[in-house]
């Protein structure tokens, strides 16, 4: 018999976290917590995780919000596309009727993976289905001494044959969450604690010295360089904005006027370029310089350059919001940041007027 699933539920037993989501079979409160926890740390996912609950108790209520109403939530945690995914999943488990059950079913949800489908169907409805996340491809193929990168599926496809073989078909739960906080906690990325560990004496890479070789990092793809020259536009206690369209980065969520350009531009590049609607009328103030915020897969210098307006403009495609209101749109880290600094979601009127 395989010892490896007792240890580790024994390990799990003793070592792990309390955290709210495993204190539940609702498969509405699975979903969330995984959802969030896609490229969040548990941390700061647990405010998060909170908040939704509290504001949306049941898949339903979530189904019936707007998107501004998920996003303005959402905001601060990145990644926008997984609260627009949530949304949808939400929608379409109220037009099902019933929440889907199995992980067949539950993959067929918007944002869901193998991944996340064998969670809640192993935490929600006991499917005998091993999870496979991040924390669990490194441990095992660390105790396997399986030199791969974490997106190989050939080693994807050998980790799963290894645990659908040794997996409990009377507490597969268990045995998957005692998977991921052991992968999490103890053979963790970075100084895994091996010395103590309860597997040590059957894992491969350590007893080969390959633990800090495995897994192989993956090579990361370069970051596209984009620059963001937002114009700041005010008039009496309201600023100006627009929404983003879709196929891009921020997709509905809401931003200043904004100039794109191929290269960092200074100033007086910059107010040629200005549409004449607004600079006819701007008196300009404050040039905040260049900012560097990463994204996965892009680069963004912003700027932001205040302009002072004697009279609101109408400017099709934008929409003046006083300052009071700001809050209730969700806007990007980067502009919020901005206020933030600024004062300006105190519904105060700015450091810079
Ligand atoms: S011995 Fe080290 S590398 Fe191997 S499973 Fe334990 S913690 Fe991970």
């Amino acid at each position: 018999m395989n010892t490896i699933p007792n240890t580790l539920i024994d390990w799990y037993t003793a070592h792990r976290r309390d955290l709210p989501w495993r204190k539940t079979k609702d498969p509405y409160a699975i979903l969330l917590s995984e959802i969030i926890l896609q490229q969040t740390r548990v941390d700061q996912g647990l405010d998060y995780y909170h908040r939704f609950l509290e504001t949306f108790p049941e898949v339903s209520d979530l189904a019936s919000a707007s998107e501004q109403e998920v996003l303005n939530l959402w905001q601060g945690l990145g990644y926008y596309s997984r609260a627009r995914n949530l949304h949808k999943a939400a929608k379409r488990i109220v037009e099902l009727n019933s929440f889907p059950d199995t992980s067949s079913e539950l993959l067929k949800l918007p944002g869901v993976g193998p991944y996340t489908s064998a969670a809640i169907a192993s935490f929600a409805f006991d499917e005998v289905i091993p999870v496979l996340d991040g924390n669990v491809f490194r441990f095992i193929a660390r105790l396997l001494c399986i030199e791969a990168d974490p997106s190989n599926e050939q080693a994807k496809k050998v980790i799963r044959t290894f645990l659908e073989s040794i997996i409990p078909k009377e507490d597969a739960a268990s045995f998957n969450q005692a998977l991921m906080e052991f992968g999490s906690l103890q053979c963790k990325p970075q100084k895994p604690n091996c010395e103590t560990c309860p597997l040590n004496s059957e894992c491969i890479a350590f007893k080969q010295s390959k633990v800090s070789s495995i897994p192989l990092k993956k090579e990361k793809p370069k970051r596209r360089k984009r620059y963001f020259n937002y114009l700041v536009v005010l008039e009496n206690g309201k600023i100006l904005v627009q929404q983003r369209g879709g196929a891009d980065i921020w997709e509905n969520m809401f931003e200043f006027p904004l100039i794109e350009s191929l290269e960092a531009l200074d100033i007086e590049d910059l107010a040629p370029l200005i549409p004449n609607d607004i600079l006819k009328n701007a008196s300009v103030g404050r040039y905040f310089r260049r900012k560097k915020h990463l994204l996965s897969h892009q680069e963004i210098y912003s700027t932001f350059l205040v302009l002072n307006l004697d009279k609101e403009v109408s400017i099709e495609g934008k929409k003046w919001i006083p300052f009071a209101e700001l809050e209730d749109h969700p806007f990007p880290r980067i502009i919020d940041k901005f206020l933030e600094e600024n004062s300006l979601l105190e519904g105060k009127n700015p450091r810079f007027v």
